[in-house]
């Protein structure tokens, strides 16, 4: 694909970081323990994988087989370059694809991973689209950012409204996942620490280092400002939103 300057300037932002979103190892491997029978057998789907920080946990703890889909192929090839490095690449395959537009065969899979991903398509659209890749019983491991209390202050709830709508409370969500068709095996939320450890902390580090490199431009500066307005938001609201890991059983 070739990338028109605001797209590649996004990605020279969000690049070199040990992942794209929200997450830690821990919280990978919590969820994986709720999915039973897992073995040799188990095929997943990791959707949305960016560079396989959480492909990586899964394939080097459990004996699974995983196809990582992303749309960005350079996130794509570091994977594939890990999993080769670590040894995994017999079980892990990263591929370049459109999480709209999976063409795998129905019922290819015994579970789908998606941390940090959903959002793109909102729950309810990915769970309808993705169940038929699912085998009849198949699981589904998703994080979605969700409000942890009611009645957030003016300023966070309007900064969500702006950059996501559709985030909702826990309780909420539960019923939407009900309503497409699947039960709630367990949830649990993100420690703070896998929002920042990991990812704003790194981030914070691209955005300083980005904003002298592009001191003239003022695409890039508007660019690294939104970014720096998300830390600074979750800096001052982190107890008002989270991230919901939800391990989900088709019915
Ligand atoms: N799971 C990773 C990445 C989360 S960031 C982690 O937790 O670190 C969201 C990822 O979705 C990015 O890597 C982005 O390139 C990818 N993405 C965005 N739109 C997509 C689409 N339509 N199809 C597939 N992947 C997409």
């Amino acid at each position: 694909m070739a990338e028109d300057t605001p797209t590649a300037l996004f990605f020279e932002l969000f690049s070199g970081l040990p992942r794209q979103g929200p997450g830690d190892a821990a919280s990978t491997l919590r969820a994986l323990a709720l999915v039973p029978d897992i073995g040799p057998d188990t095929r997943v789907l990791d959707v949305g994988c960016g560079t396989g920080c959480q492909t990586r946990v899964l394939a080097q703890n459990a004996p699974v087989r995983v196809v990582a889909v992303d749309n960005h192929r350079p996130f794509v090839e570091v994977l594939n370059q890990e999993a080769r490095r670590l040894g995994l690449a017999d079980r892990v395959e990263a591929r370049v694809g459109d999480m709209r537009h999976l063409d795998f065969a129905e019922a290819s899979f015994d579970l789908i991973w998606c941390e940090g991903a959903i959002y793109i398509m909102g729950v309810e659209e990915a769970l309808r689209h993705w169940r038929r890749l699912l085998v009849a019983g198949g699981h589904v491991a998703l994080t979605e950012v969700c409000w942890t209390r009611p009645n957030p202050p003016q300023e966070c709830a309007a900064f969500w409204r702006q950059e996501y709508p559709a985030i909702r409370e826990t309780s909420a969500l539960l019923e939407a996942i009900d309503d497409c068709g699947f039960e709630t095996v367990g949830h649990f939320p993100l420690p703070a620490s896998a929002w920042w450890d990991d990812y704003y902390r790194p981030l914070q580090g691209n955005v300083t280092a980005f904003r002298k490199r592009y001191a003239d431009a003022p695409d890039a500066q508007e660019l690294a400002d939104q970014c720096q307005r998300e830390i600074d938001v979750w800096g001052a609201y982190a107890d008002c939103y989270g991230y919901e890991f939800f391990v989900l059983r088709a019915r």
